[in-house]
């Protein structure tokens, strides 16, 4: 069922059986609430009202980056595993760079990273990024199988890899959340 709130728009309540608790998540449009079938709906609203200030703030939050469904993350997570290895070798190939694997991660708080024994890890959320800083992130971590620091070495062979255009990207880079 649904019904319309003052402050967060349509709320929309569905019974799951399974549900313990009243569980209420912000969405920019309203709240989304799963309850259990106990519930009577003065309880769904007494639950609301309890938590009104904290998703307020939930929903202007979700109003200012609005989050990935869970069927969106699985598709950036299908399109990252069939393109991101294989970019990662043809970027290896073309540089001359060695590395131990690829995997896919969802990592909202990185792009990448490299691991000491140079395990390339890339995030998801790469897939929402223009092709050349997807190339970017991915040279930096290959670089890293070479320079495991951001040391001068590091950068001299960054700028040697992309032509040049190492900061620009970087500073492109920093325009993009993964959010
Ligand atoms: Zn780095």
């Amino acid at each position: 069922m649904t019904y319309s709130d003052p402050d967060f728009g349509t709320i929309t309540v569905t019974v799951n059986p399974r549900a313990r608790r009243i569980i209420m998540r912000a969405e920019v449009d309203g709240l989304r609430v799963t309850a259990p079938r106990y519930a009577t709906l003065s309880d769904v609203k007494n639950a609301i009202d309890k938590y009104r200030e904290p998703l307020k703030l939930n929903q202007e939050k979700a109003k200012l980056h609005p989050h990935h469904t869970d069927e969106e993350i699985a598709k950036l997570r299908i399109m990252a595993k069939l393109q991101l290895p294989r970019r990662v070798a043809e970027l290896a190939h073309l540089h001359g760079f060695k590395y131990q694997g690829v995997k896919i991660q969802s990592s909202r708080t990185r792009w990448g990273s490299c691991s000491a024994r140079n395990s390339i890890n890339l995030s998801l959320f790469l897939m929402q990024l223009p092709e050349h800083l997807i190339d970017y992130v991915i040279l930096h971590e290959l670089c890293h199988t070479v320079h495991h620091d951001h040391s001068n070495s590091f950068w001299a062979l960054m700028m040697k890899v992309t032509d040049g255009k190492a900061m620009e990207w970087n500073n492109e880079l920093k325009q993009y959340h993964t959010d």
